[in-house]
């Protein structure tokens, strides 16, 4: 595969040009008689690896350039310092991230190397995110290739991409590279399962072979007819993992015909705008059923995804659900952070156009942040970062429609200190939705949330046990431990102070 592939593919400057294939001719002279298991030459997989992130829309030339050198300190006879000499600070800082990252092997989510393998994949995002992004592309071939390996690798693999990256790529909002990543690794971590969960969907699946382009026409046709041309409409299949998980959640127990967007149309519009339009003709013409309306618009799901959701009694009086957002939430939707990476002339990262990214990016900020302050007790900071890591996420609102983003379990206390940790200390009481409530309230997706402040701090060590965020519980730590010991030395007599 040349590297034409991907030059021709993307619109480069040509400076940027000269840095990719300057990077592609050092890789391939470096692995050059080397090949992969498949056996194609090495340098296919680097650069399948580059072209899998500029798809998610990273084309800056240090990304693509250490995508094309990630491999050549581990398995080249090339150095680091050679790539330092040649390309500069900036690519080899990337690729010696990547190389650092991919040298821990995990067995199962009880070996102590899984708590190792996160530990530093968050420490690399911390200090960029490219980093990870990179390992992500690269992670994605080799799931792509793994049929080439032996059986006991590709367990450990498949097992080490399901419980670390597919969740990693869900935390970043990149829904397509979560979805690619679990089905792959789905039928070999799970063989027996995978089976089963094939055989009882492929009815449904050939049902839908005929009625998906039926139901498209039509809704097309009604489209058209309320003065809504060139609407891009699509079918989409639920990933098989994530059909297999909701399949376990209590409210399905099992059964196939509770879960209705096993297939789903999918309307993509221009404007915000006409996605409430479009929401409107289909009710005008199919009946939905009650609750199956969602507008993850105005409410997005905490890794900022977006879209219009409802379930009707479409063409033929059968359930579907379809699915209407912009080209934008599309394009978010499925590669999330990336999707949004443009370096400014300063090489910052420049500030998301959609609020979703922002929260992103401020998440990976806060995490650097709380890593910081928390670095006096390593331990506790990592075991609370287990938790919030992968813990299922909410959306609340601050009363001007800020979203802050928190853990399940979360209380007004988490959210005042979420806005601010000023807030946070003189929290004296909360109103949710307009109402008077306790602090110790749980929060809900979606809830708005009024702080009221208190003149003098009001924070009490009972609020451990109320608050579910460890960015709060380490606020509330340190601040408790200051004041414990002012008060202390406040009311100690000199003579008993010295040791
Ligand atoms: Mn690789």
């Amino acid at each position: 595969m040349p590297l034409q592939t991907l030059l021709s593919k993307y619109k480069f400057k040509s400076s940027d040009q000269k840095i990719i294939r300057a990077a592609f001719e050092f890789a391939e002279k470096a692995h050059s008689g080397q090949k992969r298991k498949s056996g194609e030459p090495y340098i296919n997989h680097p650069l399948k690896t580059a072209m899998n992130l500029a798809s998610w829309g990273m084309q800056d030339s240090a990304t693509l350039a250490a995508a094309l050198l990630h491999d050549v300190p581990e398995n080249t006879d090339r150095t680091l310092d050679e790539i330092s000499k040649k390309f500069g600070e900036e690519i080899t800082f990337l690729v010696l991230g990547v190389t650092k990252l991919g040298r821990i092997k995990l067995r199962n989510q009880k070996d102590p190397a899984y708590l190792e393998t996160l530990k530093r994949m968050v420490l690399a995002m911390a200090e960029d995110i490219r980093v990870v992004l990179i390992k992500l592309a690269d992670r994605l071939h080799n799931m792509e290739t793994i049929q080439f390996l032996p059986r006991d690798k590709q367990e450990r693999i498949a097992r080490e991409t399901l419980e670390i990256y597919s969740s990693l790529a869900a935390r970043l909002g990149m829904g397509e590279v979560r979805g690619k990543l679990e089905d792959l690794s789905f039928p070999i971590v799970y063989p027996r399962q995978y089976n089963k969960l094939v055989n009882l969907v492929r009815p449904k699946l050939e049902n839908a072979q005929y009625y998906i382009p039926r139901a498209k026409n039509e809704l097309k046709k009604i489209l058209k007819l309320n003065g809504l041309e060139n609407m891009e409409i699509s079918g989409r299949i639920k990933h098989l993992y994530s059909l297999y998980q909701k399949l376990q959640r209590p409210e399905y127990d099992n059964d196939l015909d509770k879960v209705y967007d096993i297939v789903a149309l999918r309307v993509i519009t221009d404007s915000v705008e006409d996605c409430y339009t479009v929401l409107g003709i289909i009710h005008k013409y199919f009946r939905p059923i009650r609750g199956r309306i969602k507008d993850y618009i105005a409410v997005p799901k905490p890794n900022g995804y977006k879209s219009l959701h409802t379930t009707v009694f479409g063409p033929e009086g059968k359930f579907i659900e379809i699915q209407i957002r912009t080209h934008d939430m599309q394009e978010e939707a499925e590669f999330g952070i990336a999707s949004h990476w443009a370096y400014t002339e300063s090489g910052k990262p420049k500030s998301g156009r959609a609020r979703h990214n922002a929260r992103q990016i401020e998440w990976v900020s806060q995490l650097r942040d709380w890593q910081k302050e928390t670095h006096d007790n390593p331990e506790e900071y990592w075991d609370s970062l287990k938790i919030d890591f992968f813990k299922n996420r909410i959306c609340v609102f601050t009363p001007k429609g800020d979203i802050k983003d928190l853990p399940e379990g979360s209380s007004p206390i988490d959210f005042a200190f979420a806005v601010h940790s000023d807030l946070g200390t003189h929290c004296g009481g909360s109103k949710i939705n307009g109402k008077m409530s306790k602090l110790d309230t749980k929060l809900k997706n979606g809830d708005v949330v009024e702080i009221i402040r208190d003149k003098n701090p009001k924070i009490s060590r009972d609020w451990l046990d109320q608050t579910a965020s460890s960015s709060a519980r380490s606020k509330i730590k340190s601040w408790l431990k200051k004041n414990e010991e002012n008060f202390i030395s406040r009311w100690t007599p000199d003579f008993m102070k010295r040791k």
